[in-house]
């Protein structure tokens, strides 16, 4: 039942209560009225009765002593009496009428005759008196016939007293019980009022209220402090307690609900922190070494419950291999052609297994585990994959991941482009196209680098100049010339495989720098080149184009020592070596000591 219903109750049994107990103090009051009223009516009578009596002997008093005397002042105050006596009478004759009780009406009508009777003998006394007939008067006054009358008169007015005495006690009495008994009725109610309203005072402050709240304040306290494990009772109670506990409920409900989505935002704006951490690092990259590392670092914090790879198509855009992975990935193989990925073939991300609806990617092994594979593109063109498989149930199908392999897909795919097209350039900038051999510049760069860098470590330099060159181009024409030029560079480049770096000096001449060389393996070297160069015929268009030699001039630059003029003295000795009549080594050595 609700308090407030509980309450209503109370207040109006407690209205009702009051009221019956004003009604029982306003009877009980009656009842006392009715009392005074009893002994009002007792005192009137009494007086009366009483006054009567002592009328008739004062009378009868005056009476006599106008007798015995013969003084005119007993005789007024005998009149004087009697027109009192014929007041009370008539005050007596009327109670009489109206029969307060029988027995005391007949004894006021016998008080009235006795009192009459003791009147006229008391007149016949007087007037035989004024008669002249003393004794008579005397005799009639003293006689035995008045003291019988007035003995009967005192007789009557002591019973009628009697009467009245006994019938207004027994209404007093009446009446003082009914106003005892109305008393102790209100006193009761009033009782029952006030232990009601205390009774529920208790029931509703203490057991419906204040125990209740004291319950729901310990709830929200544990609730202000996060702890959402508290339990709200389930109240079945449909009243304001019950409300609040109802109210309570949906308050924590809401609170969990917020603290979930507060931790899902939490877990997003932290992947998103990490995907941006990522994109930066990916964007600094150098090359692609280093961009793997950073994805496959960063790829595992991000979606810890994905394994995966990354994986580059190869120039011919036929096959991917793989240059990076993460948290093992076990159901896809390390390289396959580019067709057998749908993510590939339709250019767009495509979830293989799962639910089974699409269909499985060929190099995904066996066929039917969930995988997701997003193409890495720059510019329409494919550049490669990130491949992603469980490793918890369910990990690939939230919509939400899948947005953000796809942005990161996006900014590795055009930062793995961008460092193939920087790689590009990097290489057309520092190589000679014709040959494909370093070119003088990068020739200049690395000497720079060495002289920085790797200053302590010994450098050889063979200057190489092909003998006769003119020769090819005059006789075979531009074309065949650049053959020659093509299989020296090539021939150069084999050499120095191992052993360093081939540069196209300019022209038909080559450089080749030997880090840790010494002059004589250096020598030994240029030897190799030149019998190598030496022994093959070289044809073109059909036509034999003879012999080629070189000349080499070799110079070395020892631990520590300067290599700014490594190049000059290597060329001095490939001059040296030209004058010397050419398909030969000449080393800057030599120059020196022949000099
Ligand atoms: P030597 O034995 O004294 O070195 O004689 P040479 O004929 O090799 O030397 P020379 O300096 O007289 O001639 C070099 C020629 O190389 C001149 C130039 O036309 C030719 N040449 C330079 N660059 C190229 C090129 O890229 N392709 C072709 N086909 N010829 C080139
Ligand atoms: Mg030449
Ligand atoms: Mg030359």
């Amino acid at each position: 039942m609700r308090i407030a219903t509980i309450t209503h109750w109370a207040y109006g049994i407690t209205v009702v209560l009051t009221a019956l107990s004003g009604v029982s103090f306003i009877l009980s009051s009656n009842s006392a009225l009715q009392e005074r009223a009893a002994a009002e009516e007792h005192l009137t009578l009494d007086t009366l009765a009483e006054d009567l009596a002592l009328g008739a002997e004062m009378r009868s008093d005056e009476a006599r002593l106008y007798v015995m005397r013969g003084e005119v002042r007993h005789l007024q105050a005998f009149r004087v009496q009697e027109a009192a006596e014929r007041r009370l009478e008539t005050v007596a004759s009327d109670l009489a009428a109206r029969d307060p009780a029988p027995a005391e009406a007949a004894a006021l009508r016998a008080i009235n005759a006795h009192a009459d009777e003791l009147d006229k003998l008391e007149a016949a006394a007087i007037t035989a008196y004024q008669n002249g007939d003393k004794t008579t008067a005397q005799e009639a006054l003293f006689g035995a016939e008045h003291e019988r009358v007035q003995n009967a008169l005192l007789q009557t007015v002591t019973h009628f007293r009697d009467l009245t005495a006994a019938r207004t006690t027994a209404a007093l009495d009446a009446a003082r019980d009914r106003s005892n008994w109305w008393s102790l009725v209100a006193k009761v109610m009033l009782a029952t009022t006030g232990a009601l309203f205390v009774a529920v005072l208790y029931f509703v402050l203490s057991r419906r209220v204040a125990t209740p709240l004291r319950h729901m304040t310990g709830i929200v306290s544990r609730l202000a402090k996060q702890d959402y494990s508290v339990e709200v009772p389930v109240n079945r109670r449909a009243d304001e307690i019950g409300e609040m506990s109802d109210a309570i409920e949906g308050f924590r409900t809401n609170l969990i609900e917020r603290e979930k989505l507060d931790a899902e935002r939490r877990a997003d704006q932290h992947m998103k922190d990490l995907i941006l951490q990522m994109m930066h690092r990916v964007q600094a990259c150098r090359d692609q070494l280093e961009l793997t590392d950073v994805v496959v670092r960063f790829a595992p914090q991000i979606f810890p419950d994905l394994a995966g790879g990354l994986y580059v198509l190869n120039e011919g855009k036929t096959a991917l291999a793989r240059v990076g992975l993460w948290l093992d990935p076990d159901h896809s193989a390390a390289e396959f052609p580019a067709t057998a990925c749908w993510g590939l073939r339709r250019g767009r991300t495509h979830h293989s297994g799962g639910s089974g609806a699409d269909v499985p990617c060929q190099h995904v092994d066996p066929p039917g585990v969930a995988t997701l594979c997003v193409p890495l593109t720059a510019q329409g063109d494919m550049i490669g994959l990130l491949y992603l498989e469980e490793r918890v149930d369910g990990a690939l199908e939230p919509a939400g991941p899948r947005l953000y392999l796809e942005l990161i897909a996006e900014n590795v795919g055009l930062a793995i482009a961008n460092l193939q097209l920087q790689a590009k350039l990097t290489a057309l900038a520092v190589s000679d196209p014709l040959t494909g051999l370093f070119n003088r510049r990068f020739l200049d760069e690395t000497l720079r680098r060495h002289a920085r860098d790797h200053r302590d470590e010994p450098l050889a330099c063979l200057m190489i100049d092909i003998d006769h060159f003119k020769r090819f181009n005059d006789q075979f024409g531009h074309d065949a010339g650049d053959l020659v030029m093509q299989f020296v560079g090539q021939s150069l480049r084999e050499a120095c495989a191992s052993s360093g770096d081939a540069f196209r000096f300019g022209g038909e001449e080559f450089t080749a720098l030997l880090p840790s060389f010494g002059e004589a393996d250096a020598m030994v070297l240029a030897d190799m080149l030149r019998d190598k160069i030496g022994g093959v015929a070289l044809s073109y268009a059909g036509q034999r184009l003879g012999a080629v030699s070189v000349s080499v001039g070799v110079a070395v630059s020892p631990a520590g020592g300067s290599v700014e003029t490594l190049v000059t003295r290597a060329d001095a000795a490939l001059l040296e070596a030209k004058a010397g009549g050419r398909n030969r080594t000449i080393a800057a050595s030599n120059i020196r000591k022949s000099a």
